[in-house]
């Protein structure tokens, strides 16, 4: 790692104009929240808003996360759907509440979601899942171990829901299965072999296994990407592609993010890199990433304006910006701070307006909080806000 930190992306005067900007829209949209009656995880993900803006100055006070994680387990109680996914359901949600009152807020939110694991386990073979859904659930469940590791329970389903994945992404024929139910195997973030190489190298760094897929993925990526080298046919994105058809044809991704794209793949490799020590694998990231950098003047107006977490700019300047704090490289920085910039200009336009009648989502991947949170991460807060944006250090 680098010196380099977020902060000396933006000059002292941007920084101090973003953050009055933020606290002025979070507030509102938070009352907003609080004072409505809203489903768990847009009360669990607004009050991780609040808790990481609280740690920015005294004007927002914690207790605001506490009221904010108590709404969103008494809407649990009220039997709102739970949803067993990393990003806003239940796994990233108990990761969330600890972080925000390690004592607790009168529901035990890592029982819950350790027994979600323990029933998807159980049900596992009656229902097998595909990689993407083990993904989450593994990733959870390595998280579980990391934070006590003497403890038998969580290494235990750690363990069984990493064999899972493992299994899944290797010993396939070719393609391998990195295969969404529309018969493409995909490259991205989301539901690709670059979040499958990342979990296994993870869990590889947590003693759990998950050895030779990793080569498998790993190889796998670095051939896709290799057969990119030349633009795609009619290609739109960024130049990484999204997905292999099942007739071997490369697809380009439609827009340049977390999900599907140069960005997410980068971030996979660069996870990847770090857990394992590998040197050249961070080298690909860098060079998928500088290349998706290069190309992304070129997408499609209506991709470019996207300012998400998931698939827009603000997921793209945390990125291209902690991909930068990693290796140094000039283009990154330049990404960064043009993604940055552009994410930072949207963020007015996506508080839901509900009095006009415009439901913009208000998720983490697809709405204002998620836009937020990356766009806060530029202002000095100390960690990350979700282990899937985390980026360690290179080992030394
Ligand atoms: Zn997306």
């Amino acid at each position: 790692m680098t010196d380099n930190s977020l902060t000396d992306l933006l000059r002292p005067r941007e920084r101090r104009a973003l953050l009055s900007q933020i606290e002025g829209l979070a507030t509102g949209y938070l009352d907003g929240i609080e004072g409505g009656s809203p489903a768990s995880h847009v009360a669990f993900e607004a009050a991780l808003l609040a808790s990481r803006l609280g740690a920015l100055g005294g004007r927002w006070a914690s207790d605001r996360a506490h009221r904010l994680l108590e709404i969103g387990c008494r809407a649990l109680t009220a039997g709102n759907p739970l949803r067993r996914t990393w990003l806003g359901g239940i796994f990233g949600v108990s990761w969330i509440a600890r972080g925000i009152a390690p004592g607790g807020v009168g529901m035990d939110l890592a029982a819950v979601a350790d027994g979600c694991l323990a029933e998807d386990l159980a049900s596992e073979e009656a229902r097998p899942g595909t990689v993407p859904d083990w993904i989450g659930r593994a990733l959870y469940a390595i998280h579980r171990h990391e934070e006590s590791p003497s403890s038998p329970g969580p290494a235990a389903l750690a363990t069984r829901a990493v064999r899972i994945c493992a299994a899944r992404a290797s010993g396939a024929a070719v393609p391998p299965r990195w295969v969404g139910p529309d018969g493409r195997a995909y490259l991205g973030h989301a539901r690709g072999a670059a979040a499958s190489l990342s979990l296994l190298a993870r869990a590889r760094h947590a003693g759990l296994g998950g050895g030779e897929a990793i080569e498998e993925a790993a190889g796998w990526v670095a051939g896709v990407v290799a057969q990119a080298a030349s633009p795609l046919k009619g290609e739109t994105g960024d130049g990484i592609p999204a997905s292999v058809a099942p007739d071997g044809r490369l697809e380009a991704a439609p827009f340049s993010g977390w999900c599907h794209g140069g960005p997410g793949v980068a971030w996979g490799l660069a996870q990847a890199a770090v857990a394992l020590g590998d040197v050249a694998l961070l080298d690909l990231a860098r060079r998928v990433a500088c290349r998706a950098a290069a190309r992304g003047t070129e997408l499609p107006a209506a991709a470019a304006a996207d300012p998400t977490l998931c698939c827009g700019s603000a997921g793209r300047a945390l990125m291209y910006g902690r991909l930068w704090q990693l290796t140094g490289d000039a283009t990154l920085r330049g990404a960064a701070r043009a993604a940055l910039h552009h994410a930072a200009g949207d963020l007015p336009e996506w508080l839901p307006r509900n009095d006009e009648g415009l439901a913009l989502p208000s998720t983490l991947q697809r709405g204002f909080p998620g836009l937020a949170l990356a766009v806060s991460e530029f202002l000095g807060l100390p960690g990350s806000w979700a282990p899937l944006f985390r980026l360690d250090p290179f080992p030394a």
